[in-house]
This record gives C-alpha cells, structure tokens and sequence, in this order.
C-alpha cells in the first residue's frame, strides 16, 4: 500500500497529535475535531505537509 502518511496539527495551538494515513487520490484536505492533549479540549485538526 502506497499510502502518504500526514499529520493532523492543531489548528488552535499548531499540535501536530495525530499521525493518519491519507489516501493519494484523496484531493480534499483533512479537517476532523480530535482532541489535543495542549489545549485540553477537541479542537479542528487539519493536515499537515
Ligand atoms: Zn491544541
């Protein structure tokens, strides 16, 4: 399997918590509500490069 691996940072403190593997066809950017362990809250996590 040929899957990228991105992280998914923080978009409150810039966190990056979370590793996910993302397909490479998938053109739409990841956004999910994960929480982070800074913040200690659920905040948007988006992917990172
Ligand atoms: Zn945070």
């Amino acid at each position: 399997m040929a899957g990228k691996k991105v992280a998914l940072a923080c978009s409150e403190c810039g966190a990056r918590n979370y590793m996910v593997a993302k397909k490479p066809d998938r053109a739409v950017r990841l956004e999910m509500m994960k929480y982070c362990k800074f913040c200690d809250r659920h905040t948007m996590h988006r992917e990172t490069v």
